[in-house]
């Protein structure tokens, strides 16, 4: 039976993507009904084809992670787009973000945004260059500028991503520059379904520069809900190279001494700011328990 990619969900159908660009409209009825397992737009699933346009989904395959909002399985990168102004760039935002982000074994690319209303940029090509040194991929882009916003498809190959990040800072207008890229296949999907589409909200999947991207933000919530506090650390990928070195298997780089993060922040290898977000998070989310 062949296997595909859910890019569509809607009324109860699942609109499965294969490898030579057809699209099958499948419903479900496959064992998965019984593990209580919803199909989700992003999900490989096994089908069973009718004819050339219908099929029924058989099985759905193990997924790497699952968001709830919007719901969508198997992302590999997060755009997280954070504005150089309006709204002000923040440090402790970004890291909020790029935890959550990390916490679900996503890949972040940052990209700040807005650069054009920036008028002195020393300042933040000074953090860009700190999230690149601890492996982070940073784009800056402008939507003056549709030429350098394009310095994002590269990223967007061989990958399903997820564009995220607060409100107001130009997620949708990336999503319409990047929209024109779009190549026949996703023209393709929407003939295939025949039906308006403006009238449902849904997640679907734009195909684009051989890689999907959700047409829907994700990572709306900020809140540390699903995260314990002992693994905030391994959220921050310069602690986690540095740990190695602690005293302590398992050093919280809080309280223990011979802490190789700790001495790192001493010495300026590890900015100081962002080992007071790992504080203040690990405070948030102990908070956030009830105290036995
Ligand atoms: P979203 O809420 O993240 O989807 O943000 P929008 O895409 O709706 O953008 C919010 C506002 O910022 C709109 O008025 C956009 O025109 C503006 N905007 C977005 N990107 C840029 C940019 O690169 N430069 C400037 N000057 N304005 C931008
Ligand atoms: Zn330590």
């Amino acid at each position: 039976m062949p296997e595909g990619k859910i890019v569509k969900a809607l009324s109860g159908f699942y609109y499965v993507l294969t490898a030579d660009g057809v699209v099958t409209q499948c419903r479900g009825r496959g064992v998965f009904r019984k593990n209580k397992i919803t199909p989700l737009v992003g999900d490989m699933v096994v089908f069973q084809a009718e004819n050339e346009q219908e099929g029924y989904i058989m099985d759905v395959l193990p997924r790497k992670n699952e968001l709830v909002r919007p719901p969508i399985s198997n992302i590999d990168q997060a755009i997280l787009v954070f504005s150089a102004m309006e709204p002000e760039f923040s440090t402790s935002l970004l890291d909020r973000f790029l935890v959550l982000i990390e916490s679900k074994y996503v890949t972040p690319l940052i990209c700040i945004s807005k650069m054009d209303l920036l008028e002195e940029e020393e300042k933040l090509l000074e953090f860009a260059s700190y999230y690149r040194k601890i492996g982070y991929e940073v784009v800056m882009t402008s939507t003056k500028e549709p030429e350098q916003l394009k310095e994002i498809l590269p990223f967007l190959r061989d990958k399903t991503s997820v564009i995220a990040g607060q409100s107001g800072v130009g997620k949708s207008s990336l999503l319409n520059v990047l929209r024109p890229e779009l190549d026949l296949k996703t023209n393709n999907i929407s003939t295939h379904l025949g039906r308006g589409k403006h009238t449902t909200r849904h997640v679907e999947l734009m195909e684009i520069n051989q890689g999907f991207v959700a047409d829907t933000p994700g990572f709306s919530s900020l809140e540390f809900l699903e995260l314990e506090a002992d693994e905030v650390k391994e959220c921050f990928p310069e602690f986690v190279e540095k740990s190695e070195h602690c005293k302590f298997r398992g050093c919280t780089h809080i309280k223990e001494p011979k802490c190789a993060v700790k001495d790192a922040v001493e010495k300026g290898d590890i900015a100081t700011y962002r080992y007071e977000h790992y504080f203040s998070f690990v405070e948030e989310i102990k908070d956030r328990k009830p105290r036995y």
